[in-house]
């Protein structure tokens, strides 16, 4: 009979915080021997972004329902806090683990740190394997014929379509050999990741159910009762036409392998009515990939300019007042002021008024994408490494495929094409046409015009 290996797996968990489809756990599974979870809270190793305050949020119930789901099978999970590259040698040694897997990330950081633990683990006797779990194309296998990264979406997305499709979802282990011997854990409430004073997360707990079986349940309503009609609808903030996944993407509670399988057969089984609806769907996973591949081969992504000639761009004095205008909701402009009333109290916006406020704040307002950007990665509960900084980017005008720095949204005409009859105005700013609401902190008009002129110091330096 073959000897079990010697000492348990220890299976690192980061955004993949999920039992099906992972590979990491599977591989732990297959070689035999015993499994612990670990979790390691990193906000200090060089270069680590640290989580803004409703992806914390977010975190905490995640953590708390994959704990209790590896209860379940047996399995301990451990959380620690600190340098990972210290931690995970530090439990490997507490535990006399043989084995540690983990599944890729994609930030410029995280790779440092995930590559030089790989060596030092190796050269300790440790078998370190790493697997494809948050991306359906790995970044350094999509690229031009001249072996360049894309820099453009369309092209990008025919190479990963014109490539081997995506393999099928893993199975979810049934049985697992938990690692029975001592780990010392965390208590969760240690870390403090929920507010306490004052707790604004009721918003957050009223429009979210974090976790790997919400995720799911999402995903299948999605597909049966909004799938057929996402191109349409899609773009319609006061209609619940999207799929609403992104934060659990975010925190790997579903994976991007499970969504392209089971959009797939949704198709087949919706026949001609459903093809648009998945072509589309299945291109806005695309747009997640996208920004994920800009970010390997961009690391800086989300502090420096994607092309760098708006290096060049004279952003004025930070007028500070305007910026907490915006953040508050009291522009004076309803379809902005919705949108940020809508992201303080839920945690997320619709993708639509993203660009409506990204465009306000950065081409009237005149302030420095970055900022935008940072207020979001504070209040999205999808806050992403990639996609945030990638779409905040593509707005200014700055980033890959971006939007013609000219094309500056108009929100009153926007409001008009999609929340025409003002419903999602109304919910979010019941006091619109009152005395209460302020007038506009800008003329739309002017700002525009100012907006051109600083847009030719660009073209000009070019
Ligand atoms: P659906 O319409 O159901 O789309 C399905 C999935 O496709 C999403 O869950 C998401 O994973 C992906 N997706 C859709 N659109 C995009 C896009 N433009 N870029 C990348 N992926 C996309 N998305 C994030 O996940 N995290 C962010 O931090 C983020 N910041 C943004 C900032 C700005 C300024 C803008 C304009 C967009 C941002 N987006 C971000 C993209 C998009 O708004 C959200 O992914 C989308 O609104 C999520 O809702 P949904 O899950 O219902 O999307």
């Amino acid at each position: 009979m073959q000897q079990p290996p010697e000492g348990p797996a220890i299976v690192w968990l980061r955004d993949d915080l999920r039992i099906a489809d992972n590979p990491a756990l599977n591989a732990a599974v297959e070689r035999g021997g015993t499994v612990l979870v670990l979790f390691v809270l990193d906000e200090v190793s060089d270069g680590i972004r640290g989580l803004g305050g409703a992806s914390r949020w977010w975190l905490h119930q995640s953590l708390t329902s994959l704990g209790a789901s590896l209860a379940e099978l047996g399995v301990p999970l451990v959380l620690r806090r600190g340098a990972a590259a210290k931690i995970v040698p530090a439990v490997v040694a507490e535990t006399g683990a043989g084995a540690v897997f983990w599944n890729r990330r994609y930030g410029g950081a995280a790779r440092t740190v995930d590559t030089e633990l790989k060596t030092t683990l190796r050269a300790d006797g440790l078998e370190v394997a790493s697997f494809a779990a948050s991306l359906l194309f790995e970044p350094w296998t999509i690229q031009t014929g001249a072996g360049n990264p894309y820099s453009v979406f369309t092209p990008f997305w025919k190479a990963c379509r014109d490539a081997p499709p995506p393999r099928g979802p893993l199975p979810a282990p049934t049985a697992i050999d938990g690692h029975a011997g001592a780990a010392a854990s965390d208590a969760i409430d240690d870390w403090a990741l929920e507010p306490t004073h004052p707790d604004w997360a009721g918003g957050l707990r009223e429009s979210w159910t974090p976790g790997e079986a919400a995720a799911s349940a999402a995903l299948d309503d999605f597909l049966a009762t909004k799938l057929a009609d996402y191109a349409g609808e899609r773009d319609f903030p006061a209609e619940e036409a999207t799929s609403r996944l992104s934060p659990h993407l975010r925190f790997g509670e579903i994976s991007p392998y499970t969504v392209w399988d089971r959009a797939t057969r949704a198709r087949a089984e919706l026949g001609g009515a459903g093809a648009e609806g998945t072509t589309r769907f299945l291109t806005e996973l695309g747009w997640r990939e996208f920004t994920h591949h800009v970010l390997f081969h961009a690391p800086e992504l989300a502090t420096v300019n994607w092309r760098r000639e708006f290096d060049a761009f004279p952003w004025p004095p930070l007028d500070e007042s305007a910026l907490v205008a915006w953040q508050r909701g009291r522009t004076g402009l309803p379809i902005v002021d919705a949108g940020m009333r809508e992201l303080w109290t839920t945690g997320t916006m619709h993708n639509r008024i993203r660009m409506v406020v990204a465009s306000f704040l950065t081409k009237n307002l005149l302030i420095d994408w970055r900022l935008g950007e940072q207020w979001f990665w504070d209040t999205l509960v999808d806050a992403d490494e990639a996609s945030n900084p990638f779409n905040w980017q593509w707005v200014a005008g700055s980033g890959a495929d971006a939007a013609p720095y000219f094309r500056v949204f108009n929100p009153e005409l926007q409001a008009k094409k999609f929340d025409g009859h003002g419903q999602y105005v109304k919910h979010w700013v019941p006091e619109v046409g009152t005395d209460a609401y302020p007038e506009p902190i800008v003329d739309l008009g002017e700002t525009r015009r100012a907006a051109l002129a600083a847009y030719d110091v660009v073209r000009n330096s070019a």
